[in-house]
């Protein structure tokens, strides 16, 4: 019999399972077809090229010590466009109060190991530096399985630190609210530092001393990117998968049924494609309300992941509109500074892309958790903000020589208490379903090389399931 698969979404993960699909069997033995509401492949992916300079309107890098991402680049024929981050330029300032302030050395993942340097820091008053050393005497919190980020942090280290340093470097990865997201899933290693001892810095100082001395050299960075931007990896994986996978475009699917030998997917449009075994890839709000064969429970955890709402706006400046120098790779913004903009990446002190370097562009990141008016603003209202926000923080006046606003909608799942739980109670419904395969960026880590991963793992398991006596669910 010829298998024929669907997979629906063609975001890097359902992209990355197409791939996978086509390259486990000859092209005669599969069929594969791929649907994509949209007019473009790579989902929140994107990277402008059309000025001659690179300006990612979403993800601009992969984590190296996840390799997949890298492994996946180099298998494309990618190898020699992967690059680290400029080795001249480390760490972000965070912006308080009208200025720039350096993070304090020695802060890892949010909890500082050095408190000398915490000492000289413009961004805490004197009683909030004080209270840092409540950790060392307060008890345990007590974590039974996962407990909110926010409730730990403040709890051990104090608001002053948690809302100026903590928070903008934990929680911006997710465009999250700290005192709601899930220690466990995003940052387990404190679960664990509270169970050891209870203090977080010393814990933290333990690891810090624990880990291989720094060599002679500059050290590796610890991103990796492609020379022409994130979306070079999405135009590869088409190039790949073109003539051996049917990609349909403004397909978006309104519904998946089971039925006789598999899946009946019916497009909005009207259409209906068979499948004998279906790869979801679309966000969880979207399986919810595609996949109404499953369980009740199940449907409502995938509804109950909730989103953030972004934007990102990617401008191109003249090099003399800056009157400072962009010496960092950016900025933090925490809540409450009075501006909406919650990151700045100053992109050409990040990468060396191969662009124009004549030309300065600049990412700036809009929306948080919970903000649900962001994308009501027409792009021109958000320009107009962006413009004088850049004055205020970096006394930019100049207009930009171009301007984007990448609006993302329902960008970024959040990973909120109890989400290890939840998804394993998706997963598990998933699972009694055959040739049924949910994947996508709400199970278990947000990052390109997470979504890579979890694709390469469906596939693998999918293709396994074919040699086995068919079983239905129970
Ligand atoms: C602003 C931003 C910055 C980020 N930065 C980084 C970073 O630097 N490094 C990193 O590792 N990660 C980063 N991430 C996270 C990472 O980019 C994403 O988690 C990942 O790309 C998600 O991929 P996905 O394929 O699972 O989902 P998506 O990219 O959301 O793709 C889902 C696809 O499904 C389609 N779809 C939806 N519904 C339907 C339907 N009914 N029928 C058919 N198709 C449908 C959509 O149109 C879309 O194309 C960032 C994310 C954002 C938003």
């Amino acid at each position: 019999m010829t298998r024929r698969v669907a997979v629906v979404g063609g975001g890097i993960s359902g992209l990355t399972a197409a791939f996978r699909l086509m390259k486990s069997h000859g092209a005669d033995a599969l069929e594969i077809v791929l649907l994509e509401a949209s007019g473009r492949l790579g989902g929140v992916i994107q990277t402008d090229a059309s000025q001659g300079v690179v300006l990612e309107g979403g993800p601009d890098s992969f984590l190296r010590r996840k390799p997949e991402a890298i492994q996946l680049s180099e298998e494309l024929g990618l190898g020699d466009e992967l690059m680290g981050t400029n080795p001249k330029v480390r760490g972000s300032y965070i912006f308080h109060r009208g200025h720039f302030s350096d993070i304090p050395l020695g802060v890892q993942a949010g909890i500082p190991t050095r408190l000398d340097t915490l000492w000289g820091t413009e961004l805490l008053s004197m009683g909030e530096k004080l209270r840092l050393w409540g950790d060392h005497v307060l008890p345990r919190q007590p974590i039974a399985s996962d407990i909110a980020l926010g409730q730990l942090l403040r709890y051990r280290l104090g608001d002053g630190y948690v809302d100026r340093i903590a928070a903008p470097m934990l929680s911006g990865i997710y465009a999250g609210d700290i005192d709601k997201l899930s220690t466990a899933v995003t940052a387990p290693q404190l679960i664990a530092y509270q169970r050891r001892g209870r203090s977080l810095i010393q814990e933290a100082q333990k690891q810090a001393a624990a880990a291989p001395p720094p060599g002679n050299g500059t050290p590796p960075s610890i991103f990796a990117s492609l020379e022409r931007g994130v979306g070079s990896l999405i135009a590869a994986l088409a190039a790949a998968i073109e003539g051996r996978v049917e990609v349909r475009l403004h397909s978006p699917v309104g519904r998946v049924d089971r039925g006789i030998g598999g899946y009946h997917i019916a497009l909005e449009g009207g259409d209906l494609v068979e499948a004998t075994d279906v790869v979801v890839a679309v966000p969880a709000y979207q399986a919810a309300r595609l996949l109404a064969f499953l369980e009740g429970s199940a449907r409502e955890q995938l509804s109950q992941i909730p989103y953030a709402d972004l934007a990102v706006i990617g401008a191109v400046y003249q090099p003399g509109a800056f009157n400072r120098s962009l010496d960092k790779t950016g900025f933090l913004v925490p809540q409450g500074e009075g501006v909406d903009m919650t990151a700045g990446t100053w992109v050409r002190s990040k990468w060396h892309y191969r662009d124009d370097v004549s030309k300065v562009p600049i990412r700036a990141f809009y929306g948080r958790a919970g903000n649900r008016t962001l994308l009501e603003q027409s792009d021109e209202a958000m320009l107009a903000r962006f413009r004088q926000e850049m004055g205020y923080i970096m006394g930019v006046t100049d207009a930009p020589d171009y301007a984007r606003v990448f609006r993302i909608p329902q960008g970024m799942p959040q990973y909120l208490v109890g989400h290890r739980e939840r998804a394993a109670g998706i997963r598990a419904e998933a699972s009694r379903w055959p040739g049924l395969a949910l994947i996508g960026s709400y199970f278990d880590g947000v990052g390109v090389p997470d979504c890579i991963r979890q694709a390469n793992q469906a596939v693998e398991a999918m293709v396994a399931s074919w040699s086995k006596p068919a079983h239905a669910p129970q």
